[in-house]
């Protein structure tokens, strides 16, 4: 399988790296793990299209991990692709509807769109018919243990610490005949997440805190530090392991070059960090 980073950040604005997406592609689905802003251009910059991407999976419903959903939803749509199946916590269908239900927010363009003779024209010119459908994701509502199946492979979910009791956080292992790749999502470390992660070929797991950083016990918690998450994945026996979900003031070159000091030192080998267009082979 086929790995591409297509957003290694956090929710602030910064120009190298979007939030968060991870596009892993086998056979002939292309499955994208949550959709933050910038996502969808760095997709286009990627060389691949809206409508190549036949699976989303949200891992939470906070904002930079869903910012660009309606936008990727929206012009696959308008590029005549086939319904994306989307996965994720509840309330996503009342998002989705929030965005393309009948009372959407879209409504009004999606109404300008269909319904208007002169787009519609465009639209027969493309090689379309009418009456043009709506946008229609087939969305399913997930809680923590579902699987997901699809061609060749299948997806764990657990529930991961993070938002709880506002938004139900996951991580994912997903799992093809002869590899496995976990997404922590925003995790905090418990038995539940180390179970998921137990002998991954590769580990992408989010850092959101350097050792050394003061937080609050609370924060503590949910925010493994690089060392803490190198340890864990050398006891679940990971084979390769990435932090992801980087902030600004981690990118400062000594800081970095620590966080992948003191990951590699716990987990035994050299550990890498994501960048936005990474291709990894799995
Ligand atoms: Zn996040």
């Amino acid at each position: 399988m086929k790995l591409t980073i297509l957003g290694s950040g956090s929710p602030e604005a910064y120009a190298r790296r979007a939030s968060s997406g991870y596009l892993v592609e086998i056979g002939r689905d292309r499955i994208l793990f949550d959709c933050g802003g910038g996502v969808f251009d760095n997709l286009l910059r990627s060389g691949r299209l809206p409508s190549d991407i036949t699976h989303i999976i949200f891992s939470h419903l906070h904002s930079d991990h869903m910012m660009d959903y309606a936008r990727l939803v929206h012009a696959a749509w308008d590029e005549g692709g086939a319904p994306i199946q989307v996965y994720g916590p509840a309330p996503i269908k009342a998002i989705t509807d929030g965005y393309f239900g009948p009372e959407g927010v879209l409504s009004h363009d999606l109404r300008a769109r269909t319904e208007l003779p002169q787009s519609q024209e465009v639209w027969l010119a493309r090689g379309g018919t009418l009456p043009r459908p709506w946008p229609e994701p087939v969305v399913r509502e997930i809680t923590p243990g579902q699987m997901m199946k699809g061609d060749g492979w299948q997806i764990q979910s657990c529930q991961a610490p993070h938002a709880q009791p506002f938004l139900e956080c996951m991580a994912f292992s997903l799992t093809t005949a002869d590899k496995k790749f976990v997404y922590s999502g925003d995790a905090g470390l418990c038995p539940a997440v180390e179970t998921i992660c137990q002998n991954a070929d590769f580990l992408l797991h989010w850092c959101y805190r350097l050792d050394g950083e003061d937080v609050n016990p609370k924060m503590a918690a949910t925010t493994p530090t690089p060392s803490e998450i190198g340890a864990m994945a050398k006891r679940v026996g990971a084979r390769a392991l990435m932090l992801t979900h980087f902030r600004k003031h981690m990118d400062e070159p000594k800081r970095f070059d620590r966080a992948i000091q003191a990951a590699s030192d716990t987990f035994g080998r050299s550990v890498t960090i994501a960048e936005d267009l990474q291709l990894i082979q799995i």
